[in-house]
C-alpha cells in the first residue's frame, strides 16, 4: 500500500516538500477490522489547519505519519460479520491507496450516483451547508442570502439549498468569471460577482441593493466586512470558515465595522460540523430527493491518482475546483 505523510509543517502556503510518499505493508484485518482499497479521497480546507502544530477542535497531523481525511473505498478483506469483499464504506483514512479501518460507515450504492458524492453533496460538505444555512443562520423563506466561496463544495450547496427552500434572492461570490457564470447559469443563483473585480463591499452592494438577511461565510476578512455592511436589521451570519486567512502568516485585521452589529441587532455564530451529525439523516433524505429529481447540481472536480493528491489539495486552496475537489484513486 502507498501512503502520503506529512514531511514538514508548512509556513504560509504549503508546497510539495511538505508531503512524502511511502510504501507500507498492511496486515490482514483482525476481528472488527476491514482492509479497504480506497477509490475516492477528499481534500478539504480544514486539512490545512491540521498541518499546523496548534491546538484546535481536531488534533494536528503528526510529522512523519500518514495524513488523514474522508475516503470512500471497497472492502478487500473483511474481519467483520456482515461486511463482505466488494462492499462500499466511508471512513477517515484517506491519503493512502489502502487502509486498515475499524471505524467506518457502510454505504448503500445509489444507482446513477457516483460514490464520490458521499464526500460532497451527500456527505460532510452537504451537512455543513444544510446545518449552517438552516440551523445556524436560521434561514427563513423569503430571505435574501449571500454565500461566499459560492462555487466550492459547501458554498455551491448552501446557495442551492437556499434557492430550493424559497429564498427571496441568492447572491454568490467566487474567484473567476467562469465560476460566476456557473453560479448564475447552472446553479440558479440570482446574482453573482467575482471578488477579484474590485472592492467586495461595493460589489456586494451592487448585487444586493436591498441588503441581505443571511450571510453564509466561507471566506472571512473583506467578505465578512462587506456582509456586515449589507445585512439588514436582525440579519444572521453562519461563520463556517475563513479560507482567505488559512495560508497567511499574519492574519489580516478583522472587519472594521463590528460596531454595526449593535444597531442592526446582528447575530454571528460559528459552528463545527462534527457537533451536528444528528442532522445527517434529515439532510440526506432531503438532498437525496433533490439529487434524484435533478433539482440540485452536484458539481465535482476530479484529480487522478494518489500521486496527484498533494497537487489537488493545493489546487483546491488556490481555487482550481468548481464544486467538490475529489481525488480518484
Ligand atoms: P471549497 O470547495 O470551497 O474550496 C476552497 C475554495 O476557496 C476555492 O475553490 C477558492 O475558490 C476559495 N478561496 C481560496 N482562497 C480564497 C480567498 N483568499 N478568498 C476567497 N475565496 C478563496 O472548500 P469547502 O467547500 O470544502 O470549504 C469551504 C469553507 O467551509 C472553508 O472555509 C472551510 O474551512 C469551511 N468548512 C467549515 C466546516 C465547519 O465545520 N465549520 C466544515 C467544512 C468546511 P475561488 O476560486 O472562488 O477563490
Amino acid at each position: 500500500a502507498r501512503e502520503i505523510r506529512l514531511a514538514s509543517r508548512p509556513s504560509g502556503w504549503p508546497t510539495d516538500e511538505n508531503f512524502a510518499f511511502a510504501d507500507v505493508e498492511l496486515p490482514s484485518p483482525g476481528a472488527g477490522e476491514l482492509l479497504v482499497r480506497n477509490t475516492f479521497m477528499s481534500v478539504d480546507p480544514y486539512m490545512r489547519g491540521r498541518m499546523n502544530d496548534v491546538k484546535s477542535y481536531t488534533p494536528p497531523y503528526e510529522l512523519g505519519k500518514a495524513l488523514e481525511g474522508g475516503a470512500v473505498g471497497e472492502v478487500v478483506e473483511s474481519g467483520v460479520d456482515g461486511v463482505a469483499p466488494g462492499d462500499l464504506v466511508l471512513h477517515g483514512l484517506g491519503w493512502r491507496s489502502h487502509a486498515l479501518v475499524s471505524e467506518y460507515t457502510a454505504l448503500t450504492p445509489i444507482a446513477g450516483v457516483s460514490p464520490s458524492h458521499f464526500l460532497g453533496a451527500l456527505g460532510m460538505p452537504a451537512l455543513t451547508a444544510y446545518v449552517g444555512l438552516l440551523d445556524i443562520a436560521e434561514f427563513k423563506q423569503g430571505d435574501t442570502v449571500f454565500v461566499s466561496g459560492a462555487a466550492g463544495a459547501v458554498g455551491s450547496l448552501a446557495g442551492q439549498f437556499a434557492r430550493l427552500k424559497g429564498a427571496g434572492r441568492v447572491i454568490g461570490s467566487a474567484g473567476s468569471a467562469d465560476k460566476v457564470a456557473h453560479l448564475t447559469n447552472k446553479l440558479g443563483f440570482d446574482a453573482a460577482f467575482n471578488y477579484r473585480d474590485g472592492d467586495v463591499r461595493e460589489l456586494l452592494a451592487d448585487a444586493a441593493p436591498d441588503g441581505i438577511e443571511v450571510y453564509f461565510d466561507n471566506v472571512g476578512g473583506d467578505h465578512l466586512e462587506a456582509a456586515i455592511a449589507a445585512l439588514n436589521t436582525n440579519g444572521r451570519v453562519a461563520v463556517c470558515g475563513s479560507i482567505s486567512m488559512y495560508n497567511e502568516k499574519e492574519p489580516p485585521p478583522g472587519p472594521h465595522n463590528m460596531h454595526l452589529l449593535v444597531g442592526k441587532r446582528l447575530k454571528l455564530q460559528g459552528f463545527i460540523i462534527l457537533d451536528h451529525y444528528d442532522r445527517f439523516r434529515a439532510m440526506a433524505e432531503e438532498v437525496g430527493q433533490w439529487l434524484a429529481t435533478g433539482k440540485l447540481v452536484a458539481e465535482e472536480t476530479f484529480a487522478d491518482g494518489l500521486d496527484n493528491a498533494p497537487a489537488a489539495f493545493l489546487g483546491m486552496l488556490r481555487g482550481e475546483n468548481t464544486g467538490k475537489m475529489v481525488v480518484r484513486l
